[in-house]
């Protein structure tokens, strides 16, 4: 389908980059193939606005996958960046801030005695796995389908959401070998996972999980869900990991952790806690940690690992995070949802607008959506509709049905206002969509 709105520029860069990197993009959703049209490339950000390389200016949902809590080019942060880098961009040795970065951490959430630096959220999730297996001394990794924690060989396993399924690799590159060990569960059924553990005793090292999904959509955990989760691994000898590398210090000052309060043996950080800089983590209990290198056997490196630029963005960032700032973002995140739901409803569109604190996303589906099942039955073609109309206005949804929106401090009223004067327009198309036209 043609889409009336053009971005000659953004498409001739495009056309550029699809000659030298694969697809065009550095991370595949970033290419539009789920809602087709160009990407556009972006060259400024400034609070709650993008520029793209074609001069237009778009109310950001998306900020940068989450991380830009504060919107973008926030005043503090960008101090903060240039003066370490006026002080040198890598040293390889230890240095002050990353001990900084790593106290906040642990003084924001209680279950994190120790913490580790990283350079990505997949970085993140691998060693905690890694840490897992060299603990228990166990192989066997359990996760849920629709649940996302970066390309990890082991954790690309999703296919087959039967009890106890054997992962099946999602993709090739990734050998049986690498993802035999996973177990791959239906989201939300505590009943799945005893059942693994009756299926394989003392053989599981951990359960990993989301700690509130977003990257199939949003789907909540169900209440008693992560509760439960924490009792089956500690009667079975595994290790409770939840991954907030999207959640944390997003849905509260303590993440998804601040919200359900149900404490991990080991949690995976990334996204906010950079700044908008490489930066992820993983921490946790401290007699789980001490298994690390130097102290422990369980190695894990890296050059860049507590870069003293990325270290300083993030706590610039997270230091401005107060209790003040989550009500403004939960506020303006409800307002969002509210304009979404009503518009959609105003034109007979069946969704389900699903929140977890400030994340939210829109399913065109009319039935409640608990699972990664549940999530795939939706109307997407609907949502390409609504995405393009969107994009049109002036308003930067994720590429995506199957994407958290994300909202900062810095979604003011007058953005707020040009996401309402675009959503009647975006609905109508959202109605009139067919499988076709999508
Ligand atoms: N875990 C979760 C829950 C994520 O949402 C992501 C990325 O979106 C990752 C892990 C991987 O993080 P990264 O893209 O920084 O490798």
């Amino acid at each position: 389908m043609a889409y009336s709105y053009e971005a000659p520029v953004s498409q001739t860069l495009f056309d550029r980059a699809s000659l030298v990197t694969p697809g065009g993009v550095n991370s595949p959703v970033r290419a539009f193939r789920a809602v087709g049209g160009t990407p556009r490339f972006m060259v400024s950000g400034t609070g709650p606005y993008l520029t793209d390389a074609d001069g237009r200016e778009y109310v950001d949902l998306v900020c940068s996958w989450g991380p830009m809590i504060l919107g973008h080019s926030h005043p503090a942060v960008i101090e903060a960046v240039q003066s370490a880098v006026a002080r040198g961009t890598s040293f390889g040795t230890p240095g002050e801030g990353e001990v900084a970065l790593a106290e906040e951490i642990v003084a924001r959430i209680e279950p994190v005695e120790q913490v580790r630096l990283v350079s990505s959220g997949t970085e993140a999730t691998m060693s905690a796995i890694r840490l897992a297996r060299g603990f228990t001394g166990r192989a066997k990794v359990v996760k849920f389908a629709g649940c996302y924690h970066g390309h990890v060989d082991a954790l690309l396993a999703a296919a087959g959401s039967g009890v106890a399924t054997f992962g099946l690799p999602d993709t090739p590159g990734v050998t049986g070998a690498q993802a035999g060990d996973t177990i791959v569960l239906p989201y939300n059924d505590l009943q799945a996972v005893h059942e693994a553990f009756q299926a394989h005793p003392g053989e599981i090292a951990c359960v990993i999980t989301e700690a509130s999904p977003g990257n199939m959509g949003v789907v909540p955990p169900q209440r008693g869900f992560n509760e439960g989760l924490k009792a089956a691994c500690a009667e079975n000898g595994a290790l409770y990991i939840s991954d907030e590398v999207m959640t944390g210090f997003r849905t509260s000052r303590a993440g998804w952790y601040g919200v359900d309060g149900v404490a991990p043996d080991l949690m995976t950080f990334g996204k906010v806690m950079g700044g908008g800089f490489p930066a992820a983590a993983f921490g946790g209990r401290q007699d789980v940690m001490a298994h690390l290198a130097p102290v422990g056997p369980v190695y894990q490196a890296g050059t860049l690992s507590g870069n003293p630029v990325a270290t300083a963005a993030g706590l610039a960032q997270l230091r401005l995070l107060d209790d003040a700032a989550y009500v403004k973002i939960n506020d303006v995140s409800a307002q969002i949802q509210s304009l979404v739901t009503d518009a959609l409803s105003k034109e007979g569109v069946a969704h389900r607008l699903q929140s977890a604190s400030n994340m939210f996303s829109v399913f065109f589906t009319g039935s409640d959506v608990t699972n990664y099942e549940d999530a795939k039955k939706q109307e997407s073609f609907r949502f390409t509709a609504f995405f393009h109309s969107m994009l049109s206005q002036g308003v930067y949804l994720p590429p995506s049905a199957f994407e958290s929106w994300f909202v900062s401090t810095a979604h003011d009223e007058r953005a707020v206002e040009r996401i309402a004067a675009a959503l009647p327009a975006a609905a109508r198309a959202a109605a009139e969509a067919t499988e076709v036209s999508a």
